[in-house]
């Protein structure tokens, strides 16, 4: 294993187990003798479920009286929710989606509310860090990570005399006939040491970056253009009008969102479009840029014709057809027949020379269809491992085609979807403060390039002040009305993605982390206060580039930016130059005057771009 980390995976046990009853399966368990005054760091990804406490890492102790354990995969906030009320009612609920015509169709939720600090089960991506304290009074850490999708529960358990590490797959979603060998089975990727919080990140960042597929960092993260502004009303007209205004932007891949599509599961262009899919790409590389689709690629419309010709490939649960994103069902992606039709369709689009694909919606279905060719009992790992052959086997097929992942908003995060893709989005409200949450919350753990940001108009916000998360790592992707930007606007955003092309890079070791900020406005993160910001890692040579929000509260405030000067070639300079990125405007700084900080200004709500580097 890279990086220090071992696979724990045991034979799998399931203690509780019967056919009426089935238990818990146990696949790995690692035991800390003398570990204690744990805490844990839960990375809580975008969700739709719980979608007003958005994108955010919580600390969390863990205690004899308190065990805590990670949800992790693709309906983690559903699930843990469950988890949550058996656990205070002493009972057993299947895990369901909702039923009825009334649901938002990107919930998953049918009982209890998100996780709570104080309570056991909460959703969580597929790695955490613990740091405690040993036997002998130091500050030791660990860091684990899993390697498959499907839900998993990780138990963090302390007891007097240490703490046990636990991997259970819950009996809602895997009982299967037989168990499977050890290998077919989720593992744990455990690094363990001494070090703290801060130091097990870094053994996770090395250990993620090491699964990412490397196509993604021959170039620069793109600056894309995406018609989600208009949401699915898109017709020829307007997809021309849109690829027109990108082209002059610089814009290098346009993606055509949900709306082009006949129907869901087909994945035809809508008839007004001439020469399908493949005008569609004409239309984009005319103007010089790639073209990226949108897909649900596991979903089906029920009046699609691959519902409508084979209703025996729908996921089933709990003995129905679930109703998921936008009224649509699921494919079985553990039925082959089925994923061997999703393949079929993606890799005619890539075909008809679609560029870069992102997906959206439920491709990992839950599945007790009997009739399916995987164990009833285990359909939901049945349709990880097809989700990842369809994904492999385009990519494998397709070696320039670029694969973004939007999985209901960005969810799951793991190893095996790190691998299986080129970038993640962080949120998908579209907005300015919770992009930024999001790529600071990513970027303790992604480079800077893979942090995708949808961009949305917020007409209500200064332009400078909505742009300022946008400037710093990508990809960029903007979904505004771009056909209706004033020429005012049209002028900023060239400034602005002037500024994003100097500074974006495909370095590995770039990451999105918040500024060091001072002064009594300045804002945490998380927190609303008056000057928010986000920063790029120093470069080798010690430039490096902030970006910041002046709220209405921030107005007239003094507040100072601290560069980072220690942790480069750069660490002996003295002479510097500070750059306003917006005007071009360059000063001198001495290193005691940048120590001391760079006064912001803070005249208007607005938004900067502040940049040093050695003179
Ligand atoms: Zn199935």
């Amino acid at each position: 294993m890279p990086h220090g980390f071992e696979r724990i995976v045991a034979h799998p046990e399931r203690p509780d187990h019967s056919a009426e009853h089935p238990g818990d399966t146990i696949v790995a368990q690692l035991r800390l003798d003398g570990w204690h005054d744990a805490t844990v760091r839960v990375l809580h990804p975008f969700t739709w479920d719980a979608k007003f406490r958005g994108f955010r890492i919580d600390e969390l102790a863990v205690t004899p009286a308190r065990p805590r354990t990670l949800v992790s995969g693709a309906y983690s906030v559903a699930d843990a929710a469950v988890l949550n009320l058996d656990e205070s009612r002493g009972t057993r609920t299947p895990f369901d989606f909702p039923e009825g015509e009334r649901h938002d169709g990107v919930l998953y939720r049918t009982v209890g509310h998100s996780p709570e600090p104080h309570e056991r089960y909460h959703d969580a991506a597929g790695w955490c860090t613990v740091s405690a304290t040993d036997a002998d009074g130091r500050a030791v850490a660990l860091a684990t990570a899993l390697d498959r999708s499907d839900v998993v529960l990780l138990d963090l358990l302390a007891d007097d005399h240490g703490l046990t590490v636990q991997v259970r797959l819950p009996w809602q979603t895997f009982r299967p006939a037989s168990l499977p060998a050890a290998d077919a089975l989720p593992g744990l990727l455990v690094r363990h040491g001494l070090g703290d919080h801060e130091a097990a990140e870094g053994w996770l960042r090395a250990l993620l970056t090491s699964a990412m597929p490397t196509r993604a960092a021959e170039l620069p993260p793109p600056l894309i253009a995406d018609t989600w502004g208009f949401g699915t009303d898109i017709d020829p007209q307007r997809v021309t009008a849109f690829f027109d205004v990108a082209a002059d932007l610089g814009v290098e891949v346009v993606t055509v969102d949900k709306g082009w599509e006949d129907h869901v599961g087909d994945w035809n262009a809508q008839s007004g479009y001439a020469g399908g899919v493949a005008g569609i790409a004409a239309l984009a590389h005319d103007r010089g840029m790639k073209l990226g689709l949108w897909v649900g690629a596991g979903n089906a419309a029920p009046d699609s014709a691959v519902a409508t010709a084979h209703p025996d490939w729908l996921a089933t649960w709990n003995g129905r057809h679930q109703m998921v994103s936008h009224r649509n069902h699921s494919l079985c992606l553990g039925h082959e027949p089925a994923r061997d039709h999703v393949l079929a369709c993606l890799d005619r689009l890539v075909r008809d020379a679609v560029d870069w694909l992102l997906h959206d919606f439920e491709t990992i279905s839950r599945c007790d269809a009997a009739h399916h060719t995987h164990d009833p009992g285990a359909g939901e790992a049945a349709g990880v491992s097809g989700w990842y052959h369809v994904l492999a086997t385009l990519r494998d097929q397709h070696p320039h085609l670029l694969i973004e992942n939007c999985w209901n908003g960005g969810k799951p995060l793991d190893l095996q979807m790190i691998a299986h893709h080129d970038t993640t989005i962080g949120d998908d409200w579209c907005r300015s403060e919770e992009n930024r949450l999001a790529a600071l919350g990513l970027g303790v753990y992604l480079p800077s390039s893979w942090t995708s940001k949808y961009m949305g108009d917020q007409p209500h916000l200064p332009l400078r002040a909505q742009l300022a998360p946008y400037l710093v790592g990508g990809p960029w992707i903007l979904m505004g009305d771009l056909p209706g930007w004033s020429a005012a606007q049209l002028d900023d955003m060239r400034r602005a993605i002037a500024i994003y092309r100097t500074w974006r890079t495909a370095a590995r070791d770039a990451r999105a982390v918040p500024p060091a900020l001072s002064g009594s406005a300045a804002g945490v993160w998380g927190s609303a206060a008056g000057v928010t910001g986000v920063a790029l890692t120093p470069r080798a040579d010690g430039s490096q580039l902030a970006a910041f929000a002046v709220s209405p509260a921030g107005v007239g405030q003094l507040v100072r930016w601290h560069p980072v000067l220690g942790a480069s070639d750069a660490a002996d300079v003295d002479a510097w130059l500070v750059r306003d990125e917006w005007s071009g405007a360059e000063r001198p700084a001495t290193r005691a005057e940048l120590e001391q900080g760079i006064p912001l200004d803070t005249a208007r709500a607005d938004g900067l771009a502040l940049s040093v580097r050695p003179a």
